[in-house]
């Protein structure tokens, strides 16, 4: 199986669009959760995620404050204003379809699980070697994709657990060009996030998206440009605050 990672599209249309020009060939798709949430679209987006042969999705935090499961009190000014707007702009179709979206983490298969923030914690970030250390751990299959930090990155564990466990940093995605392609040991465990889609936040605003190649043991970490200009217009139309047009364009 060959399986498309989106994850943190966050209504940004254009982004899902082009990564869904770009992305080739694959049998199905894995969710990481905030589909909505900051951008414009989120109507459009849900509906495209919906059209997609989905094998495994969970929610995000964003999903969740929208949906009108979580009152979003440790979101900032900018988020919940965001929340509020989406609130009002989703379909009701949407809104139920959203609010009954599954908390990871989900297995995909017996190799594979995803998770939006990290497999003990659906909101929690991995930022640090020791966020990676525990959401490493807490995974129950040899591959965990993850999102919610909006940066790319990889890790891998060594098979030898216990004492003499190490966890080495693979790659770390913080380079503009965003491109990676790691083949995986059927001898370690993987912590991978292949990046944000609709609201990158690694110094390149180019939409980011994995392709897992199962069979063939790999993970992709690619990059797309996509129309940034009409996502921003988008977002200034809808009257939302301009700082979220604004960190598209340097994928802050
Ligand atoms: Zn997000």
């Amino acid at each position: 199986m060959r399986y498309l990672v989106l994850s943190d599209i966050h209504a940004n249309l254009e982004a899902l669009d082009a990564v869904l020009g770009a992305a080739g060939a694959y049998d199905a798709v894995l969710v990481l959760g905030d589909l909505v949430g900051y951008g414009a679209d989120p109507n459009a987006v849900i509906e495209r995620i919906r059209g997609l042969r989905v094998a495994a999705i969970v929610r995000g935090n964003h999903d969740k404050a929208a949906a009108g499961l979580d009152p979003a009190d440790d979101f900032n000014d900018v988020a919940r204003e965001a929340v509020v707007w989406t609130a009002a702009a989703l379909s009701a179709e949407n809104h139920t379809w959203l609010a009954a979206l599954p908390r990871g983490p989900r297995p995909v298969d017996d190799s594979i699980e995803i998770c939006h923030g990290t497999p003990f914690d659906e909101d929690a970030y991995v930022f640090e070697y020791g966020d990676a250390l525990g959401a490493i751990t807490a995974a129950e299959r040899p591959l965990c994709l993850y999102g919610h930090t909006h940066v790319p990155a990889a890790f891998r564990m060594s098979a030898h657990a216990g004492a003499g466990a190490s966890l080495s940093l693979e790659y770390v995605g913080s380079s503009t060009d965003g491109l990676c392609t790691l083949a995986m040991d059927p001898q370690s465990r993987y912590l991978v996030n292949c990046g944000a889609g609709g609201q990158p936040r690694d110094g390149n605003p180019d939409a980011a998206y994995g392709i897992v190649d199962a069979p063939a043991g790999s993970v992709a970490l690619r990059r797309v440009p996509y129309d940034v200009a009409l996502a921003q217009a988008k977002i200034r139309a809808a009257g939302l605050p301009p700082v979220l047009a604004q960190r598209l364009a340097v994928g802050r």
